[in-house]
């Protein structure tokens, strides 16, 4: 089978010719059908993520495929199911890591994996879904819808009219203002570096849309809505400059939620810290995916869209080949995608 491989840190992914091996307690064998590209793969491909003694390895963690065969033990998936892959954990078996064989050597991936045509999953890193339940919403409901919808909800348990700020329009953030306007978010205001994500934001449902190289952030912010501070902030860039430079814009009550992680070893100062202890106090929390829990989030997103409530159209803004992976990961490096869809 076809796989994208990440061979060397910080180079291309090389499309080579990976061997399944047999399935073992708990494992499940899926034929994937569509994968997203998640912040998280960049990381990984540039070696932030502790990963450079797995190399050769697998990547890929939200996806859609249809379940080939399944390994002792496995009770909650059959052959045939429609399935979402997912790299948090849900219900069922922890497997060991799946192997593969490349270039007759033995490799490994994660739980799940998502840039092949075929996947070893661990049974708990896949949640059955309708049949009829479309090949794009299940692969932004691997992670990068879910994480959003997890984060407004569950870590900054947005309420009716608060305001939110979302830094970064790319496949995360695009995700987090679909997610923020489902929570009757106001204002909902998305930032970034590109003038090309504003009409995207826009249409998904930000008031307001600033790009922080041309515009000051606060100036505009009471400019249009006459409000000083900001009651839940979002930051999905993992720069420690847009921290630095934001946290002070948070309302007495305000919860800063980090989405995008800094580089290891990296440092980041709050300047007149002080303010922190402005109003009820104010709260700075990394999250792990939004919280995200698989098996019982997934059906009641998926009904949530089937009832036309939970809207995603317009966040994938590319299809492309396995073939042109290194094309895609190139578009979301450079700030130029959205959320980005494989095609196996
Ligand atoms: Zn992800």
């Amino acid at each position: 089978m076809k796989s994208a491989v990440l061979e060397k840190i910080d180079a291309p992914l090389v499309i080579g010719n990976v061997e399944l091996t047999d399935l073992s307690f708990g494992q499940v064998l899926v034929k994937v059908l569509v994968s997203g590209i998640c912040g998280a793969q960049l990381q990984e491909i540039a070696g932030y993520k502790n990963n450079a003694a797995f190399v050769p390895h697998l990547l890929g963690h939200e996806g859609c495929g249809i379940v080939e065969n399944v390994g002792i033990g496995v009770t909650k998936v059959k052959k045939g199911d429609k399935v979402i892959m997912h790299w948090r954990k849900g219900d069922g078996i922890e497997s060991d890591f799946p192997t593969y064989i490349y270039k007759g050597k033995k490799i490994r991936s994660g739980k799940v994996t998502t840039f092949s045509e075929y996947s070893i999953a661990s049974e708990n890193r896949l949640t059955p879904v309708p049949q009829n339940t479309p090949e794009d919403l299940c692969a932004l409901l691997g992670c990068g819808l879910s994480t959003a919808l997890g984060t407004i909800n569950d870590e900054a348990q947005v309420k009716f009219g608060e305001s939110v700020m979302i830094i970064g329009a790319g496949g995360l953030g695009i995700n987090l203002i679909v997610a923020a306007t489902l929570a009757s978010a106001y204002p909902i205001i998305s930032i970034d570096i590109n003038d090309n994500k504003k009409k995207l934001a826009e249409t998904l449902g930000a008031h307001l849309y600033i790009n922080c190289k041309k515009e000051k952030i606060q100036e505009s912010i009471q400019k249009k809505f006459g409000i000083q501070d900001i009651d839940v902030i979002i930051d999905t860039s993992g720069n420690k400059k847009s921290l630095e430079g934001t946290i002070q814009f948070l309302s007495g009550t305000g919860r800063y939620i980090l989405v995008g992680q800094p580089r290891p070893g990296e440092s980041i100062e709050l300047h007149n810290a002080n303010h922190f202890f402005l109003g009820e106090g104010k709260s700075l929390k990394a999250t792990q995916g939004g919280k995200f829990s698989p098996s019982k989030d997934i059906p009641r997103y998926v009904r949530l869209s089937k009832a036309g409530i939970l809207k995603v159209d317009g966040i994938i803004t590319h299809r492309m080949k396995l073939e042109d992976i290194n094309k895609a990961i190139d578009l979301v490096r450079a700030g130029q995608a959205s959320r980005i869809l494989i095609i196996m």
